[in-house]
């Protein structure tokens, strides 16, 4: 990471109160992820005053300063003895690439050699890709790698960056080709052309108005979960990331912001499986809803994860609910979920749907269930009806992604067509059903699906 991580401040809207930062991690945290009055300990011990702690989180945190020398409230000594606290060097931006409609995807190198992905996504809006200007405007810091240029087929796909009560806010040109891919059986016509909503067009003063971005962050090397259609699960798991590397992502990631951008919503969607590093996510979840540091919303920030049923329920009552969930379902039988997925076999769906019963969703809110469509295995229409059946009852709205192919798997995703009819059935069963889809058939940018660069994969999965 670099010295200095100043990126856009968190905007005052977006300083809902936080729960209080009860710290449950036994391990050593990182300097990165400490809280003000973690931060205040160590400064005394550094010769400094407890009221320094709240500076120097608000420096890290809040402006993504971690170069001492830049903390400019600090007594000068105490900046000097920081300096040997490690604040910078946490991550790296080893590479970053650049979608045609702004998307950008960073691979992060950790201390130990190893890497992850994030990737930024703005919202779009009518013309996002010519509107958007280019990367490299931010003056980003040193030891920077030049950036790479995705082309359109190489884009992120879309996780959902919506607002549960903003249901204009659901039907959106996912795919920045002017039509709509999400069908709200309250709303829309199945196949929808009207105009997309992304409500970012030039203003009629010519201000560039603020451009929302959602970032889809990793809090694993790899993942242990071994679910058959996924590049992380494929591959194994190597390590669980620390909350300062998790955090550094952040941080690293909103330094590369442009002007008109802001970081609106974190989604816990890249490679991992957040509750299998339950600590390291708390304490995440935590910095990034702190009101005077990263300052989002709880309810702009969501946590998929594969349905580790005993950590849904310790992530419901440690935030009271507040923070956005999302399941990975990808079936509705026993049968085919252990297959696809084998932690299904551990936490069967009797359990995982209940633990989403008992979840202390706030009103209003919905639980998000992802449910990749995989050719042939779980795609038919009988499948969406038993999917309906299933979530009957449920605060829930359906995301459905055609699987992205993955080099170490020759499963792939379902037709269009077949798309359509398994959306239809949930539509017409009364779900808020939305397909998520990439623009091609280039997958390494895909949250989910990140690409393990130079990971060997550890089985190849066949078909038959
Ligand atoms: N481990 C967590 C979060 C990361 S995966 C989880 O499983 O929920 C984020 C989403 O991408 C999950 O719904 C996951 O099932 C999905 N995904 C993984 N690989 C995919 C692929 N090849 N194509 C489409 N979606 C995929
Ligand atoms: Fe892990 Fe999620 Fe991939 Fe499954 S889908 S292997 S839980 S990252």
């Amino acid at each position: 990471m670099s010295n200095s991580l100043s990126g856009n401040p968190p905007s005052p809207d977006s300083n809902e109160s936080s729960p209080p930062a009860r710290v449950k991690s036994n391990r050593v945290v990182g300097p990165l992820a400490r809280f003000a009055e973690e931060w205040a300990h160590e400064a005394t011990r550094l010769g400094g005053r407890t009221f320094h702690g709240k500076q120097i989180f608000k420096w890290i945190q809040a402006r993504g300063v971690v170069d001492p020398q830049a903390m400019t409230d600090l007594p000068v000594a105490l900046r000097e003895r920081l300096a040997s606290e490690g604040l910078a060097g946490v991550v790296t931006v080893l590479r970053e690439r650049r979608a045609m409609d702004a998307t950008r995807k960073l691979l992060v190198g950790l201390h130990d050699g190893t890497s992850v992905e994030t990737v930024l996504i703005p919202r779009l809006s009518l013309g996002a890709g010519a509107a958007v200007p280019s990367a490299g405007s931010t003056g980003l810091a040193e030891g920077i790698d030049p950036i790479d240029t995705l082309d359109d087929s190489d884009a992120a796909y879309v996780v959902d960056d919506d607002d549960d009560d903003d249901d204009t806010e659901n039907v959106r040109d996912i795919d920045g080709d002017g039509t709509r891919n999400a069908v709200d059986s309250r709303r829309a016509g199945h196949g929808s052309n009207d105009p997309p909503l992304g409500g970012d067009a030039t203003d009629s003063s010519g201000h560039c108005p603020v451009v929302p971005v959602t970032q889809c962050i990793s809090t694993q090397v790899g993942c242990a979960m071994g679910c058959v259609f996924c590049a992380s699960g494929v591959a194994g798991l190597k390590r669980s990331m620390g909350a300062d590397e998790v955090i550094a992502q952040v941080l690293v990631g909103r330094s590369r912001l442009e002007a008109h951008e802001r970081l609106r919503n974190v989604v816990f969607m890249g490679m991992g499986e957040p509750l299998h590093n339950y600590d390291a996510t708390v304490r995440a979840l935590r910095l990034l809803t702190h009101p005077e540091g990263i300052g989002l919303s709880s309810r702009k920030v969501t946590v998929s994860t594969s349905g580790l049923v005993p950590e849904i329920a310790r992530l419901g009552s440690d935030f009271d609910g507040q923070i956005g969930l999302a399941i990975s379902l990808h079936a509705a039988d026993d049968e085919t979920r252990s297959r696809l997925m084998p932690i299904n076999k551990k936490y069967p769906l009797a359990m995982l749907m209940q633990a989403l019963r008992d979840y202390p969703l706030p009103k209003r809110r919905r639980i998000t269930i992802e449910y990749t469509l995989v050719a042939g295995r779980n795609d038919g229409v009988e499948e969406a009806k038993k999917l309906a059946r299933l979530l009957r009852g449920l605060p829930v709205k359906v995301n459905l992604i055609p699987m992205n192919p993955i080099e170490a798997s020759t499963l792939g995703p379902t037709a269009p067509s077949g798309v359509d009819a398994f959306q239809r059935v949930l539509v017409d069963a009364g779900y808020s059903c939305f397909v998520r889809r990439r623009r091609g058939d280039d997958v390494s940018a895909a949250c989910g699906q990140l690409a393990l660069l130079g990971a060997k994969p550890k089985v190849r999965v066949n078909r038959s």
